[in-house]
């Protein structure tokens, strides 16, 4: 029989715990110690990719951040040209870290927050950023393997986490149990309630999109469910309306937490809430305005993230391509790490069921995942029976076999969720327009839930 008391004695044995009572002591650091912290660790970063990577080897000396002699000027940091997913695409192996063999690496796929599939390489073991996810864990009132139910479901989360033995297994030893966010129709989000109630989870970990679609469902059709500590929210942005529903319905305060698939976690609110603290020890976030100057606190502007545990592929301000504000004041918490106030623009339209209930936007990025040949897409739901898919592909198209067979693949996995009768379009566009907030929406439905 497996137990969580196995899965923490097998990660402390492997030393994966290693950085957590490093971070615990770290959270709690003077914000002169936290300033020092961050540049001993972008300065490491720095001298590596400087070494390593071929691409920042040219950029950081033209820069001036690092010298002929080797030497590191931090001062020149904001000289850097910005990283984004056009230049990922473009300079993919110059990005790579040239010891890529003595690693363990893997390649991740996303679909960003803003429809730009995007592919980059992960070092497989990281254990700071495991440290940041439990610490993040612990401030949302759930220790180490406490029972979870995880309403999430990225398609490559679910191809490990979903049907095999294997990932049962290693869902029970975490003590989790996941529930499919993608498609949330009446008939499964009864069963969800179901579960909650029975398994008492003592969190729940869930797209802000998807929870309040459950919390809605539940008060609209008078249903019990149980009470957890906490329950986090991820991956697109939590409007206050939506808190307060979920916080009402669950009885239980909500935990914002901001993180991507390229970067990891980033940034969670503690039992303070009164914004969301930049994990110190792996992330260095600045805001910039349009015109690349420091954003004042409170101002929003685009957030930009330099990723300093990972160094398979370094992202150095990297252009994550949401927008976002510092906090004017400090946390009651006592806590110094760099404080958001909010972060905007993760905006995706949930898609209309026509037996009722809804598809969380987030699923439309999922069917790209691994299309580099495309630069920008936009899933419009015109009608019930009519979805049309928008695609900007890149100037060198794949051979024409690959393309329809991908353009195939992201017919079926759409029609599983949506259901066969609905008509797919895909149309092949020089441009997408981007919202009137300048945030590129990947989702847009013009069709109102079906109420069931
Ligand atoms: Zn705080």
């Amino acid at each position: 029989m497996v137990s969580p008391v196995f899965y923490k004695t097998r990660l402390a044995l492997g030393g994966r715990l290693s950085r957590l009572d490093d971070i615990r002591r770290e959270q709690w650091l003077p914000s002169d110690a936290v300033e020092d912290l961050q540049k001993d660790l972008l300065a490491r970063l720095l001298r590596f990719a400087h070494d390593h990577v071929p691409y920042y080897r040219r950029v950081l000396e033209q820069a001036e951040v690092v010298s002929s002699s080797g030497r590191i000027d931090l001062t020149c940091f904001e000289r850097i040209p910005l990283l984004d997913k056009r230049l990922i695409r473009e300079h993919f192996d110059e990005l790579s870290s040239d010891d890529l063999a003595e690693r363990r690496w893997g390649y991740s796929f996303s679909g960003g927050s803003t429809g730009e599939p995007i592919r980059i390489i992960h070092d497989s073991r990281d254990d700071w950023m495991r440290a940041v996810i439990i610490l993040f864990d612990e401030w949302s009132g759930r220790r180490l393997a406490e029972k979870q139910v995880a309403l999430w479901g990225a398609q490559s989360d679910l191809q490990e986490h979903g049907g095999s033995v294997r990932a049962r297994w290693r869902q029970r030893l975490r003590n989790q149990v996941w529930l499919d966010a993608f498609a949330m129709t009446p008939d499964a989000m009864r069963e969800y309630v179901d579960v909650i109630n029975r398994y008492e989870p003592k969190r729940i970990l869930a797209y802000a999109g998807s929870i309040h679609e459950l919390a809605k469902f539940i008060e609209r059709e008078g249903l019990h469910v149980y009470s957890p500590v906490g329950i986090m929210t991820s991956a697109d942005t939590l409007h206050r309306a939506a808190r307060a529903t979920i916080e009402r319905v669950f009885r239980a305060p909500v935990y914002d937490r901001y993180g991507s698939r390229e970067t990891g976690p980033m940034a969670s609110e503690c039992d303070y809430h009164e914004g969301l603290h930049v994990a110190v020890p792996t992330q260095h976030v600045e805001i910039l305005r349009a015109d690349g100057r420091r954003a004042s606190p409170g101002e929003i502007g685009e957030i930009v993230v330099t990723c300093l545990t990972m160094w398979a592929m370094p992202l150095i301000r990297y252009r994550i391509g949401d927008l976002g504000a510092w906090a004017e004041k400090s946390c009651s918490c006592g806590r110094s790490w760099p404080l958001l106030r909010e972060v905007t623009g993760r905006v995706c339209d949930n898609f209309a069921l026509s037996g009722g209930g809804t598809v969380f936007g987030g699923f439309f990025t999922t069917p790209f995942f691994g299309m580099d040949w495309v630069e920008r897409f936009q899933v419009v739901q015109e009608s019930l029976q009519l979805v049309r898919v928008l695609i900007v592909p890149v100037r060198e198209l794949p051979p024409q076999e690959r393309a329809e067979a991908d353009l195939r693949r992201v017919d079926l996995e759409m029609r599983a969720v949506l259901g066969d009768d609905v008509e797919i379009v895909h149309e092949f566009v020089q441009d997408i327009n981007v919202s009137p907030t300048g945030k590129l929406r990947y989702t847009i439905s013009k069709v109102s839930p079906v109420e069931s």
